[in-house]
């Protein structure tokens, strides 16, 4: 159907009750179950280029070895259901506890079968990157890459977490080259890489984790080095799921440096009955969204640039047995920690020498594990670039993300919140700042829908 087709006004109730989703990571595909679940009109079209919903970068290594970093009584599809998971994993023939890490992969498989047990014909999935997002009659145009076309009152930004950006040494970017690995969550690379290789991982974060495993595990003679400003590793979950450890907050304005003191404060209370810090962590994870909002934005930078690392490695933890064989390759001597970062690259044959500190290696590989970019304003998704030159959306103050209410309802230039246009998961972390893993986008994709029932509602009444 044309464009003009679907605006003529006997369809009006039709592009009412149809939700754009842009993106089927798990953002855009919880977002879609809990619309088709929760409201039997509407209809759901969803554009992701790989037509493949419920991956994205989380869900769709295809490494067996990833592991989900939350327990998986955690990770269930919809907050009201708590066990939906292990239920999940009972009807497949699968041995899961609540305390158990999924293979991440098999997570994207859950959220694919609780999507086909709902969707019926009212979910159409478009394999294309969205390029163009235009302000029409009643709503907004949507527009991919070949053509393919959605005409909506209601469209949902899912876009999630973006390659990171090019990574530069003194200023100088790394040219483009075999050894060069720009986008960590395609392993394709591996599959040639030399049984013998040294490969520098640039970032201790989780997808550093994930690329140290994929390159070491049952590969006895590689070597990897990681190195980061900090040197810090992610911190590993301890095999108990006890109670959060929950901590008076005082009333009022916040600083950066009184919350640091009032975290340092439980962790020294929790001790004294016993409880590891592990569970304080745990307890302010709930109210993140309410602190950060009583955070002014001076004390937000100032909790990115002085505390944030520390806090991120604490919140972000890995699974035991991946800890387990971080620890083993470590003790053999593969894996070398660095802090500080690169300091030099030069070009040399076969392989680059790369400076880290005193050391130099010669490495067959570097990989850029320095997460998410997250400047939509350097954003290399046409999607962004689009809503930006139209001003429908705006970069939020600290560039985590896009300018947003609490709910995810998008803001201009100047703070006006535009209509029809939502956005769900990582977009929102500059609002939020806790917003990236399931037990939030779960409830966010559940309001998302509630919120768009009621439009929906009033427009067919
Ligand atoms: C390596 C890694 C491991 C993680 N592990 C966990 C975990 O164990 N537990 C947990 O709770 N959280 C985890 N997270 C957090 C994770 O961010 C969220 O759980 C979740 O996967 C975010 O999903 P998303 O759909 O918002 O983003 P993404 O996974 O980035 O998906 C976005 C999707 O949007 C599509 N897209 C982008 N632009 C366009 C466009 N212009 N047009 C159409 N489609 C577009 C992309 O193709 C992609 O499929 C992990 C994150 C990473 C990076």
């Amino acid at each position: 159907m044309t464009v003009a087709a679907e605006l003529r006004p006997a369809s009006s109730a039709a592009v009412a009750d149809r939700v754009v989703i842009i993106g089927g990571g798990a953002s855009g595909t919880l977002t879609a179950l809990n619309l088709l679940r929760t409201d039997p009109r509407v209809h759901v079209t969803v554009f992701e280029p790989t037509g493949r919903l419920g991956s994205g970068v989380a869900y769709g290594t295809t490494d067996a070895r990833h592991l989900l970093n939350v327990r998986a009584g955690n990770m269930s599809a919809f907050p009201q259901e708590p066990g939906d998971l292990l239920t999940w994993a009972e009807q497949t023939g699968r041995e899961l506890s609540a305390t158990d890490f999924l293979p991440r992969r098999e997570y994207g498989e859950y959220l694919r079968d609780r999507l086909a047990d709902t969707a019926g014909r009212r979910l159409r999935v478009i394999a294309e990157r969205v390029e163009e997002i235009t302000p029409v009659p009643g709503g907004y145009e949507v527009r991919g890459h070949a053509g393919a076309a959605a005409v909506s009152a209601s469209v949902v930004l899912a876009h999630g977490n973006e390659a990171p950006g090019h990574l530069a040494i003194g200023g100088t970017p790394l040219p483009e080259a075999p050894w060069h690995v720009a986008d960590p969550w395609n392993l394709s690379w591996i599959e040639a890489l030399a049984p013998d290789a040294t490969v520098v991982v640039v970032g201790t974060g989780l997808t550093a984790i994930d690329t140290a495993i994929s390159v070491l595990d049952g590969a006895p003679q590689r070597s990897v080095v990681m190195v980061s400003r900090h040197g810090l590793l992610p911190q590993a979950h301890i095999d108990c799921q006890c109670v959060a450890w929950v901590s008076a907050l005082p009333s009022g304005p916040l600083t950066a440096d009184q919350l640091a003191d009032l975290y340092q404060q439980q962790v020294e209370a929790a001790a004294e009955h016993g409880v590891n810090w592990h569970h304080v962590v745990d307890g302010f994870r709930g109210p993140t969204q309410s602190i950060w909002a009583r955070l002014p934005l001076a004390e937000r930078e100032r909790f990115l640039a002085v505390y944030a690392r520390a806090w991120e490695v604490r919140r972000h933890r890995m699974a035991p047995q991946i800890a387990a064989r971080l620890d083993a390759f470590q003790a053999e001597g593969r894996l070398r920690v660095s802090s500080g970062g690169i300091t030099g690259i030069e070009e040399a044959s076969p392989y680059p020498l790369v400076r880290i500190g005193e050391a130099e290696v010669a490495a067959h590989a570097v990989v850029n594990c320095t997460g998410p970019q997250t400047d939509v304003t350097r954003s290399a998704n046409p999607v962004l670039s689009a809503l930006l030159r139209r001003g429908l959306a705006a970069p939020d103050e600290l560039r985590l993300g896009l300018s947003c209410t609490p709910q995810g309802e998008l803001l201009d230039a100047v703070g006006q919140i535009v209509p029809g246009l939502l956005t769900v998961g990582p977009p929102r972390k500059g609002t939020l700042y806790e917003t990236t893993a399931i037990p939030e986008i779960r409830v966010q994709a559940a309001e998302v829908a509630a919120h768009l029932r009621g439009p929906r509602s009033r427009a067919t009444a």
